[in-house]
Formats: C-alpha cells, structure tokens, sequence
C-alpha cells in the first residue's frame, strides 16, 4: 500500500530532529511518512538523563524516546521501520528511496539521519560505542564530552565499573552532569596527550604518564566516546536541491544537543510545509 502512494514528505530518521520535523509537518499534510530503521528517539535513547528538553525535563532517554513515540503516533502519522539505502530523483522531478521493505516516492525528503560514534580504528569484540552493548566487567570510558560522562553514569547506575580518560578534560560538560559523575565516584584521569591504549589476548589496557611515571591499567571493555560523524544515506542530489534537505545534528558541524535538533527538525519541516501549500 506504501509503494503506490506518492507521498508529500518523507522523513528519513525517526530521532528528535525527525520527530520535530514530523510534528510540525502534520500541520500541513497528512500525507506524510516517517521512515526509521532502529527506534523513534533516535540517539537520546542512550542518555542517562535529558535536562534540556522543555517537555521531558529529567527523564531518561529511554523514557523520552517512549514519550517521543506516543507524540508520532498521536499525531496519526504513519512510521515505517526500514532503512533508507539510497535516494534518487525520478524523470518526473520526484525523489525515490530505496527501503529494506521497497521503493517509496515522495515529492520532499528530509534527512534527519543524526550523527554515529566515531571508531576506533583497530576494531574488536572489547571495543565499545554505546554503554549498553556492556554486560560486564570494568569498563574504560574514553572521552572528555556529555556523551562519555553520560555513558559511565549509566555503567555505573547498571553496578558495573567505568573510569573516564581524557585527553583533553571535561570542559564541555555542563555541571550537572559532572555532579552526578561525582556522587557516582567516576574516577576521571586527565592523561593529556600521554593517554594511550591497546589490547592484549584477554584485556584492554590503558597506559599514561602521571608526575613522570607510566601508569598501565587493565580493563576487561573500552568505551569509545570520542566524537560523532553525519551518517547519510547515498544520494545523486545535490544537498541544496529543493526537494532535499537535512535537520538535526546531522547538517552540523559539532553535535549538538537533542533540543537544538527538535527545534531545527520543526524549522525544516515548516519549510517544506509551506511549500507544499505553495508559499
Ligand atoms: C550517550 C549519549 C548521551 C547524550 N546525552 C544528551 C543529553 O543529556 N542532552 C542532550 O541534549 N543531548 C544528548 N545527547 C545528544 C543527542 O542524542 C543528540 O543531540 C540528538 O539525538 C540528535 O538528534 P537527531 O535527530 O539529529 O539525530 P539522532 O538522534 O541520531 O537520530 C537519527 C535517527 O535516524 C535514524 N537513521 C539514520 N540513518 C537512517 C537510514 N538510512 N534509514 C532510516 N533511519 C535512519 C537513526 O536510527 C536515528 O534514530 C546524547 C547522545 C548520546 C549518544
């Protein structure tokens, strides 16, 4: 039924930039679909806390993802959980995506595919991106951002280990959380520029220098925290085309916060509502 509707919009990435974009478009046409291939949420699923959001203050990511949820599907917006591989212009002006569940035509697009973990590039079974891919054991958390922060608090919440190393402190994060990094003892190391790390047959290890001596510590996983990259779909359109766009973090340059990618999917999501109407 999906395949043969021509749908006004469709949004590709069902996160607080998709669901804002999702929202605000309802207010112009119900022909309208969100496509997202894990959870509606999208990343905030893994915070341990959400203080900046105006509707879900102090809640869980899991929580706001749930609640994000319920708001689609009041909205009487369908979702398709699939993924988007790729996305073409048609002979006709129109865009086609190709899905895992088949090819879906839409007079607008917008990307709001968000942002995945920079990796690691020696990759292993030890080396972890989100908190809840560890089961056990003690954990290295590296990073000096909210991401990191965030991810020990909940290892440690879950009553398993995590120390934090970083390279470069915790200067971009804001109090509240290091606070409750505080109160959870989360050891946080500064090992400057000296922070090193490896594997050997059964453990990570951690080496830096501390007042001239190497320190080197086991860990049974490593966390790794250090950043984030757009992830896009393939396309043959040019990002500035009118019937294509993007919103949320995954058009900024630095990450930024779930409430800034709410707000900007509403922005771009006005934009194609008032196109639609012709404006
Ligand atoms: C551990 C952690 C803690 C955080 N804590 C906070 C916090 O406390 N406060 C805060 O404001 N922010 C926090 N953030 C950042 C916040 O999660 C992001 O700012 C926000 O999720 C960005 O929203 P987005 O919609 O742009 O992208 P995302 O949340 O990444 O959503 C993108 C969605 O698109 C989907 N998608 C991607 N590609 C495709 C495809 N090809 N087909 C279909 N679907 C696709 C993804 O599955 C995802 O659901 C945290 C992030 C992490 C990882």
């Amino acid at each position: 039924m999906l395949r043969k509707n021509i749908f006004d919009a469709v949004i590709i990435g069902g996160g607080c930039a998709g669901t804002g974009a999702a929202l605000k478009l309802r207010d112009y046409s119900r022909n309208v679909l969100v496509i997202e291939r894990k959870r509606i949420g999208g990343l905030i699923y893994y915070a341990h806390r959400v203080s900046n959001m105006p509707f879900f203050k102090n809640e869980t990511g899991i929580s706001v993802c749930r609640r994000m949820e319920c708001f689609l599907i009041d909205s009487g917006l369908p979702v398709l959980f699939a993924e988007v591989y790729d996305v073409k212009k048609t002979l006709e002006g129109l865009v086609k995506l190709r899905t895992s569940e088949g090819d879906i035509i839409t007079r607008y697009a917008l990307f709001a595919t968000g942002r995945m973990p920079v990796k690691y590039e020696k990759e292993s079974k030890r080396i972890k991106y989100f908190h809840d891919e560890i089961k056990e054991g003690e954990t290295a958390v590296i990073g000096g951002g909210e991401v990191a922060v965030s991810q020990a608090i909940s290892l440690k919440q879950r009553g398993l280990t995590a120390d934090i190393f970083t390279r470069s402190g915790l200067k971009n994060v804001n109090s509240a959380l290091k606070r409750e990094a505080d109160m959870e003892n989360i050891k946080i190391i500064h090992a400057g520029e000296s922070l090193k790390f490896g594997e050997s047959s059964d453990k990570v290890i951690v080496a830096y220098r501390a007042k001239d001596e190497e320190i080197i510590l086991l860990y049974d996983n490593l966390l790794y925290s250090c950043g984030r990259e757009p992830v896009m779909p393939q396309t043959d359109f040019n990002i500035n085309d009118e019937h294509i766009s993007r919103a949320g973090t995954v058009k900024k340059e630095f990450p930024s916060q779930c409430d800034d990618a709410f707000k900007d999917g509403e922005a771009e999501g006005m934009k194609i509502g008032l196109k639609l109407r012709g404006e």
